[in-house]
């Protein structure tokens, strides 16, 4: 299994050593999603340390009021390194707040640009924004990635997915009354959704409200199987099979 959003590191955990190691043992792989360049750092190094750690880079919405012009000189040397699968996690969050929307904006469009020079996905964030979002990334012309924790409606979803992105699966699926999650996947093929768990934020039931790890892929996994009347294991293959084939893993 592959965990395609978490960040596993120990700014966001202190056991991150402990949850890596124990979902090699069970083989789960994860993509670490960095949101400035200290995590993108630690990321990296991480990735060198254990074979079941891949790397994305970049500079969230949650950091942008401290982004720089020279973090983006930064993030372009970085990416030279091994293991580098994405560039992740970027986008545009107007539920914090709209009053950086601008400087949001400007550093989402610089990112996709660094992604397309080095044929790299993007691992996408958007709260109150997708349709934002999916102008941009249509205007820019970005056709591989993921949309990450995807809270939208069926129909955008429709149309990311023409676009060429997939849809990023999380915890919250699993939340009694997500109506608008349960269409959602009902509705979209398989072969375009992602497991992902945005660790340690959104566990998954029967773990809501406590920290979140890949651990707890298997809950999501098994919450898409119920709804798409599938076994586990089929929805374990093909979505680790989706994962591979963008993330060239
Ligand atoms: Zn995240």
């Amino acid at each position: 299994m592959i965990d395609t959003h978490c960040h596993v590191y120990e700014e966001e955990m202190s056991d991150y050593k402990d949850i890596i190691e124990e979902c090699d043992k069970q083989d789960i792989s994860m993509i670490v999603n960095a949101v400035d360049i200290e995590s993108s750092k630690d990321i990296i190094s991480l990735s060198k340390t254990y074979k079941n750690v891949y790397a994305a880079i970049g500079l969230n919405y949650d950091t942008i009021d401290r982004v720089e012009e020279k973090d983006l000189i930064e993030l372009e040397k970085l990416i030279k390194n091994e293991k580098i699968v994405a560039i992740g996690e970027i986008g545009l969050d107007y539920y914090w707040t709209k009053d950086n929307k601008d400087k949001q904006i400007k550093y989402f469009k610089a990112q996709l640009k660094l992604a397309k020079e080095y044929d790299l996905p993007v691992i996408v964030h958007a709260r109150e924004s997708v349709q934002d979002v999916y102008d941009i990334l249509k205007e820019m012309d970005i056709h591989k990635g993921s949309m990450h924790c995807y809270s939208g409606s069926l129909e955008m979803a429709r149309e990311f997915i023409k676009l060429g992105f997939k849809i990023g699966i999380d915890g919250p699926i699993t939340y009694k009354n997500n109506k608008k999650g349960v269409e959602v996947v009902k509705n979209i093929d398989l072969k375009d959704i992602l497991l992902e768990t945005d660790s340690p934020y959104l566990s998954p039931e029967p773990n809501r409200g406590k920290q979140n790890s890949p651990l707890n892929l298997k809950y999501i996994a098994k919450k898409i199987a119920d709804i798409k009347e599938l076994t586990e294991d089929e929805v374990i293959e093909i979505t680790t099979n989706n994962a591979k084939e963008l993330y060239n893993l």
